[in-house]
């Protein structure tokens, strides 16, 4: 009998695993699709679109962002390099976004995400979408990295950004409610 392998230091922690939790999700939500969005024209008219309506102040739709839009998750360029751990919680964060629209729907997700109270500049229902992904974006980085890790500034500065700049259309430039938010969840995780 050999003796047993020594254990791989690179190896990922199943538990921060994200193909598992990509196949967990699969069993949770039928019908679940991952595209790249590099290969789908539909990315690049989203891409195209945000640019233009955010006067280039979003221009890392393809690069950078995850996009969750109702059973299907849009991969930027790249992804598959990230690493595991934090490929692991940002499908935390899309995982609530799959859960609203089956919650809402399509159609009463998007109505929620564009409309109240304006599309850009004051849109409260889209940040009432993210700021539950955000929180689950929390909770999965103590859960992966520590609660040390939760509380880095450069992830608070980082999610703040995205509520306050044009990033996600401006869609709660109020950076001190959105502080509150982050103190709140990191108190809940502590
Ligand atoms: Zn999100």
């Amino acid at each position: 009998m050999s003796a047993p392998a020594p254990p791989d230091p690179d190896a990922v922690d199943p538990r921060f695993d994200p193909d598992r939790y990509l196949e967990a999700l699969r069993a949770e939500l039928p019908g679940l699709r991952v595209v790249e969005k590099e290969r789908d024209g539909f990315s690049r008219a989203i891409d195209l679109a945000l640019k233009l309506v955010t006067f280039g102040a979003q221009r890392h739709y393809m690069s950078r962002y995850v996009t969750t839009i109702g059973r299907t998750i849009y991969l930027p360029r790249g992804w598959a390099e990230r690493d595991p751990r934090m490929r692991w919680c940002t499908l935390r964060h899309e995982a609530v976004h799959l859960r609203q629209f089956r919650r809402w729907g399509l159609v009463g997700t998007a109505l929620l995400y564009l409309v109240p109270i304006l599309p850009m500049g004051l849109a409260w229902g889209r940040a009432r979408i993210e700021w539950e992904a955000y929180a689950e974006t929390f909770r999965a980085t103590a859960e992966a990295f520590g609660p040390a890790a939760a509380r880095d500034p450069a992830l608070r500065a980082h999610v703040v950004r995205q509520f306050t700049s044009g990033a996600y259309g401006w869609m709660w430039p109020f950076p001190a409610q959105v502080h509150r938010w982050i103190d709140a969840i990191l108190d809940e995780v502590a």
